[in-house]
């Protein structure tokens, strides 16, 4: 059976704004875009590596709107299921909300992911997301809203907006990665849970992938999660690296919390880590990783109920 093959498209990490807590948008990383011919003639050879989905990502996707619609206008054609993820920056207006759309919906667009929270909304209107959104219900395109948070009450009246517009949201926590590094997350008691990770690949524009999308380039100790360069290897070979990774097999089916355990964190500790900074704590360290790259196909792969 094909393994899944998902990942999230760096056309550009370029932004038109600057949130705080930005991730993929970090002061750190020099902003690069990719040719738009050479985003097509990767997309081209995605699909024939049996890529199903492609999330166009990183920085402010729309910000290059033509080349955005070529680009989902190829993944249509290619049988690709397409995300733009979107700061809504565009929809300042119902009007402007509906003409992005109905070209975006044209063009085969197979969802639309809002981004939204107290950074984002910093530098855009929050009635911009209730355009896009709209205007998605109008022109029958599939969206979601991304409600990012800390968990803090600062957030509630953000929350209680998108229920009172009657919006699809999911939260989604702050990665402390990127600028948000520099914040003091607040302290919380997560159950023990497993911290399992589906572990979506990331394209950047310089040709990199990595393994994940959000942790990415950031493990800086280890470069745990690079797989290799476009220029130096194709396509399948990197996706196939992420794929016969044993590590990276036990991130997705035992959790970094086991994970955690058989290093020696204390339960008590472990409950207090969000689940990148667990990951982040494993894999970022390189003693951490001998041990468990040594560990990989004997105990720790026995180390279950
Ligand atoms: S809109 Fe997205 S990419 Fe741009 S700065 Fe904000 S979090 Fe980063
Ligand atoms: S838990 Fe690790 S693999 Fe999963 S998103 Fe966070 S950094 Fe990436």
């Amino acid at each position: 059976m094909n393994p899944i093959r998902q990942i999230a498209f760096g056309y550009s990490t370029k932004c038109n704004i600057r949130c705080g807590h930005c991730v993929a948008s970090d002061d750190s990383i020099p902003h690069g875009k990719m040719t738009l011919e050479r985003a097509m003639a990767i997309i081209e050879q995605m699909a024939r590596c049996n890529v199903t989905g492609i999330s166009f990502t990183a920085g402010e996707p729309l910000i290059f709107f033509e080349d955005m619609t070529r680009l989902v206008k190829l993944c249509h054609e290619k049988e690709i299921y397409s995300r733009v993820v979107t700061n809504s920056f565009w929809a300042k207006t119902s009007e402007h909300a509906d003409a992005t759309v109905s070209a975006l919906t044209r063009s085969g667009l197979s969802q639309l992911r809002l981004s939204f929270s107290r950074w984002h909304q910093e530098h855009i209107r929050r009635e911009n997301v209730v355009n896009a959104a709209n205007s998605c219900q109008k022109h029958g395109l599939d969206y979601f809203i991304s409600f990012v948070t800390d968990f803090s009450r600062q957030d509630d009246s953000l929350e209680q907006f998108l229920r009172d517009n009657q919006l699809k949201f999911f939260p989604e926590p702050v990665i402390y990665l990127g600028r948000a590094k520099g914040f003091d997350p607040p302290r919380i008691l997560t159950d023990y849970h497993s911290n399992t990770c589906n572990m979506n690949p990331y394209l950047s524009p310089e040709l990199d992938m990595f393994a994940c999308c959000d942790g990415g380039d950031q493990f800086k100790e280890t470069g745990f999660f690079h797989l290799g360069n476009l220029m130096d290897y194709g396509i399948d070979e990197l996706f196939k690296r992420k794929e016969n990774n044993i590590l990276f097999h036990l991130i997705r089916t035992m959790g970094l919390t086991n994970i955690a355990s058989y290093l020696g964190l204390k339960a008590n500790e472990i409950v207090q880590y969000r689940k990148c900074e667990l990951c982040e704590k494993c894999f970022n360290s390189t003693e951490n990783l001998n041990i468990l790259e040594k560990a990989a196909t004997s105990d720790l792969l026995n180390w279950k109920r």
